[in-house]
Formats: structure tokens, sequence, C-alpha cells
């Protein structure tokens, strides 16, 4: 797919000139001429990247970055900052501002394209997180964007690679105003300690004594515990080319020696905010995955999981020769229970039931809730004949038992019906499985309750 890129200048040959070296690349290219213009067409979600003219009449650049940076809609928009201003004091308003990176006009085609290049990776996984967060913002999961736009970037925990021992105690001392940071000034040292660290940046400098600091930048992309630290190398001045292969392989940013003080925080701020909002999407993408497949009141499996679960483990058994075993139970009488003592107590007895559950179980069976008060526990490497004594404990500690409701201040018998079978090993379809388990249960209810029917395959 490729990236939609605004193009923001009120002088309409710049525009035109941005616009044809882009296409020419192959990205979409739309276009704004004020910064009322460009609000209106980032709110509606319609462009990837922005490149943002600074000096523009009414509003300027500064002011729409700032104004975008702090809509939790646009927020995550990346912006670049076009300027014919190149003091280190326009880099730190921009920065301020929440810029993410800046092209100095003239414009030079090769920088253009690595950093249009590099944004777009960038918007494109925080676009496939964000949409994989949407599940768990509907349950009511916090917003990720809110906590991203009041994130200051401080408290930072920094790896400094850098073995030029005046250079590294300037910038240490710099960074720490701000920030934690640890000094690592043996670059072979280097891609260990940024794993064992969680590190929020790698600053890394591309000047080293016999060690190509490229390759330590490429190599903490591959690693899996690096992989999501972002990286701002630092470089003499003369090393162009070298940065652009930096940011190819997916350097984040850079500064140029001599280092300026407020660019350099600036810059960290930038690169750890971004960090935490997109490990915010990541655990947000976490929990709702884990919702998808937790009962919300016991804490079990859902019958969703179960059942996708249940064909993996089927197949398993099948293939291996092994026996599989499952059951279900069944609360007896639990619509009494709600009537006569309320429906929480209703509730606390099914959680205690899963406590109950989980204390008579194997950690690779399997236990969900499949319905109301049903629940199901498959038993990998189990035969009917063990399975029946494990049902047996199970449906003793259930009614041996009484189970405590409204706060301890009541307790009450509950008992269950369990019915149980196995899979025969012939590659059974599990629907049939789970009806002959179901209609063992049938037989325990209609038998008395409070016991459990076997039916073998
Ligand atoms: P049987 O012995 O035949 O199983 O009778 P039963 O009353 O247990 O079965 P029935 O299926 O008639 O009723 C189940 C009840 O479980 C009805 C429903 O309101 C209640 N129930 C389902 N889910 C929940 C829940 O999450 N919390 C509570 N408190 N009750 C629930
Ligand atoms: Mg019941
Ligand atoms: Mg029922």
């Amino acid at each position: 797919m490729s990236a939609r890129i605004l193009v923001v200048d009120d002088v309409p040959a710049n525009v035109k000139m941005l616009e044809a070296r882009l296409s020419a690349e192959y990205f979409d290219v739309m276009t704004a001429s004020n910064g009322a213009e460009a609000l209106a067409i980032c709110l509606r979600a319609e462009c990837d990247i922005i490149l943002l003219d600074v000096m523009m009449p009414d509003m300027d650049g500064f002011e729409v970055c700032r104004r975008l940076k702090t809509d939790p809609l646009t927020h995550h928009i990346p912006v670049v900052m076009v300027t014919a201003l190149d003091s280190p004091a326009d880099r730190i308003r921009g920065l301020e501002a929440g810029a993410d990176d800046f092209l100095t006009k003239p414009v030079s085609d090769v920088v253009l394209i690595a950093r249009v290049r590099s944004l777009t990776r960038l918007k494109m996984m925080t676009d496939e997180l964000r949409m994989r967060a949407i599940t768990s913002l509907e349950i009511g999961v916090q917003a990720p964007e809110r906590s991203a736009v009041a994130d200051t970037g401080k408290g930072g925990r920094i790896l400094l690679v850098d073995d030029r021992q005046s250079s590294y105690e300037r910038l240490a001392s710099l960074l720490a105003a701000e920030h934690t940071v640890d000094v690592e000034p043996n670059p072979t040292e280097a891609l260990f300690h940024a794993a064992e660290g969680n590190y929020d940046l790698l600053i890394v400098s591309l000047d080293l004594n016999n060690f190509d600091g490229l390759r330590l930048c490429s190599q903490a992309r591959s690693l899996e515990r690096t992989r999501h630290v972002p990286i701002l190398a630092i470089s003499d001045a003369e090393s162009g080319t070298r940065l652009l292969r930096g940011l190819e392989i997916g350097v984040n940013d850079y500064l140029l020696r001599p280092v300026d003080k407020n660019e350099l925080l600036a810059r960290a701020r930038t690169q750890i905010r971004r960090r935490r909002y997109t490990d915010h999407l990541r655990d947000n993408v976490q929990n709702s995955i884990e919702m998808a497949i937790t009962d919300a009141l016991t804490g079990l499996h859902n019958r969703r999981y179960m059942e996708s679960h249940l064909a993996t483990l089927a197949e398993q058994a099948s293939t291996r020769g092994k026996p599989l075993a499952l059951m279900i139970l069944d609360i007896d009488y639990f619509k009494s229970i709600n009537d006569n003592y309320g429906h929480d107590a209703g509730d606390d007895v099914l959680r205690e039931f899963a406590v109950r559950v989980r204390k008579s179980i194997r950690g690779i069976d399997l236990a969900c809730r499949y319905g109301g008060e049903e629940f199901v526990i498959v038993m990998p490497e189990t035969d009917l004949h063990v399975a029946g004594m494990v049902a047996e404990r199970l449906r003793r500690s259930i009614a041996g038992e009484p189970f405590s409701v409204h706060k301890g201040t009541r307790r009450i018998e509950v008992t269950i019906s369990i019915g149980l079978t196995t899979l025969e090993q012939k590659g059974e379809a599990v629907a049939d499985v789970l009806k002959r388990a179901d209609t063992a249960l049938y037989r325990a209810k209609h038998d008395g309750r409070n016991r459990v029917v076997s039916q073998a395959a």
C-alpha cells in the first residue's frame, strides 16, 4: 500500500515541486495551501504523513503542528516540518510543537524520500496497532491517545553507546537533566546491554573506533528484545550518506555534532514519547487478546477459545494415538440459587466453583465456562477410567463443602452433575464428542443429579 502524503505550503511552486518528487516515487500526494485546510484533511483521516511548511500567513506551521499533536484524533500522524530556517532555535520550537522531523529548504531528494519512507513504516505499524486496539477501547480500556498527549517524554531510560570519553561525558550529563542514562563505551557489549536493560531509547554514536555503529543499529533492529526500542544516531557532520543508510535500516532520528543541548533533549523526548505510545498500544492489543479468550466472571477460558483449542487438542490426540477425555459439568438447580439468594449470590457460587475446578485439574487440562452455569473440562492423555476418578473427586469437592455467599454471611449447599466421555481415535469430530458428553450429562440429571455418568465412545 502506498502512503498518502499531505503537502502543505502557501507557495504553489513549493507544493508543485514536492508533489512531483513524491509522485515519482509512487506516493499518493494531497495538497493544502493553508493551516485550516490541512487540519480539516487530517481530521477526516485522509493522510498518513504531513509535510508542513513553517512560514504561512494566518496560522503558521508550528501552530498547525501543535493542534494536530494535542488532538487525540490526529496525534499519531507523523509531521515533518519543511523550513527555510535552520537554526537550532527553530528546530526546537518545532520539536516542542510535537514535530516528528525536519527538512530544510532546498530539500534534497534523497533525504526527502528516505525520511518519508521511514515515517511511512512507522505510520503503518501504528495504524495496525491502533486498529487492533479499537476492540479494547470499545470495552473501556483507557484510550492510549489521552496519556500520549499528556506525556512529557521525560523520565526515560536511555542507553548511550559512545567510546569517546569527552563526548559521552558531555552527552550523559546533558541527558541526565531529564532522564536516567547508562553509558556503554564498549560497542561489542552494547547489544547485550541493550537487550537486558529495558531501555526507552538507544543513542548510538556512528563514529566509533574500529566498530561500525550502523551494524549495531541493524542488529538492534533484528533482535526481539530491542526491535521496538527507538534509535537516535549521532554522527559527525560529513558522514551524510551513512546517515541515510541508517534511516533505511531503521534508525529513527539523528543529530549532527556538535550536538546542541536543547535539540538533543527535544529529540530524545520525542522518541521516548513515541516509544511509550506504541508500547501502550501493544499492551492494549495484548489485553484485548486476553479478554477475547477469557470469561470475565470466572477467569476461566471462554467458549470461543475452548471450541478453537479443542479442535487442536483432538487432532494432537489422534495423531499421537493418545486418549483425550472431555466432561461437561452443570450446576444443579442453579436457577433456584438465584431465585432464593439473589443473582449476586449466584455469581459468587460461579466464581468459587471456578476456584475449586482449578484446584482439581492439571496444568495441561483445559477448563472453560461453556455457558451460564455449564463448564467443560478437556483432559489430554487421560482415559475414561482416570477421567472418571477426576470427575468424581470434583463432584465431591463441590458437594462436600458449602459455598459461602453474601460476603461470607451465608453458606449454601451446591451440587453438580457431570457427563463424561472420550474421543474416539479415528479423528472424530469434536462436535460429536461434545454431543456424547451432553447426552451423558442429561442422564446424570435425569437419574437424580449430583452424580457422574460416563459414556464410552
Ligand atoms: P438443572 O439442575 O437442570 O441444571 O437446573 P438449573 O436451574 O441449574 O438450570 P437452568 O438452565 O434452568 O437455569 C440456569 C440458570 O443460570 C438460569 C440463568 O438465569 C442462570 N445464570 C446464567 N448465567 C448466570 C450468571 O452469570 N450469573 C448468575 N447469577 N446466574 C446465571
Ligand atoms: Mg444447572
Ligand atoms: Mg443449564
